[in-house]
């Protein structure tokens, strides 16, 4: 019998924003499993977590529809997490979608998406579609503690404040889906609010931009590893990773991510 829970969770790109490694930014494609009853019926639809400037075509490599895709939870709005935003959201113009698209992200995400499109696409953020794209913006709460949770595209998404200027709140992500919990550092510092996102979860995606050199706003393998009794979450993969991190992959205490690196959680 198969089971109705579970999440195939597909790591489209696994880089950093500078194409360390060859590697294309940060897209993670979530297949909740179908339901078991009725029989029949539909799977629900995927999930990104994050759609980084390449992600279109790192989708098509790994076989996965754009097309599909429901929403996308957007960590923070640089251009290596939310820069693939206007393709996909051209691309689906192109193709006739008429199935809402949901971006969820934090405050500002409406307006710096209408200024991306018309940055790359002049014109394109008031053209008709035949579908809505829908913006939700995640609420992340206070210090220490997440927002109220949303539910979008059946996803509940709980977010909570990162440490990572750019321009806008950056979120540290905790969705629920297909009976799973996954957790997402997106770019941050170090916080304690990732301990809270990861409490438990099935899977934590963290950060490991370097090895142990100190750079502001992100975290190092070496954050991880000290603060691993911390994190309380039953796999941990790292991504986002330099060529200095690259370097250390054999080195790490968690598992390593690579484009096209698929999970069954
Ligand atoms: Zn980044
Ligand atoms: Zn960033």
């Amino acid at each position: 019998m198969p089971s109705q829970c579970g999440v195939t969770v597909t790591f489209a790109g696994s880089g950093d924003a500078f194409g360390s490694g060859g590697r294309f930014q940060a897209c993670v494609h979530l297949q909740p499993a179908g339901p078991a009853v009725p029989a029949g019926s539909a799977a629900p639809a995927p999930v990104l977590l994050d759609c980084g400037a390449t992600s279109l075509p790192a989708l098509r490599r790994c076989g996965l529809d754009p097309g599909g895709i429901a929403a996308v939870f957007v960590s923070h709005l640089h251009g290596d997490h939310f820069g693939g935003l206007p393709f996909l959201i051209l691309d689906a113009q192109f193709a006739g979608r008429t199935a809402p698209l949901v971006v969820a992200g934090p405050a500002g995400t409406g307006q710096r998406l209408t200024e991306a499109l018309e940055c790359m696409f002049p014109g394109s953020s008031r053209v008709r579609r035949r579908f809505a794209v829908e913006v939700t913006e995640l609420d992340p709460g206070g210090p220490g503690l997440p927002g109220g949770p949303a539910v979008v595209a059946e996803v509940q998404a709980q977010a909570f404040q990162a440490s990572h200027p750019s321009g806008a709140p950056a979120l540290i992500l905790r969705l629920t889906l297909g009976g799973r919990v996954i957790a997402y550092t997106g770019d941050t510092a170090w916080t304690p609010a990732i301990a809270a996102a990861a409490a438990g979860a099935d899977l934590l995606i963290a950060e490991a931009y370097y090895w142990d050199k100190a750079v502001p706003h992100h975290l190092r393998h070496a954050d991880l590893a000290a603060r691993r009794e911390e994190l309380t979450a039953r796999r941990t993969v790292l991504t986002h990773m330099s060529a200095d991190m690259l370097g250390h992959q054999e080195q790490a205490c968690h598992e390593t991510a690579y484009d096209g690196l698929v999970l069954r959680v």
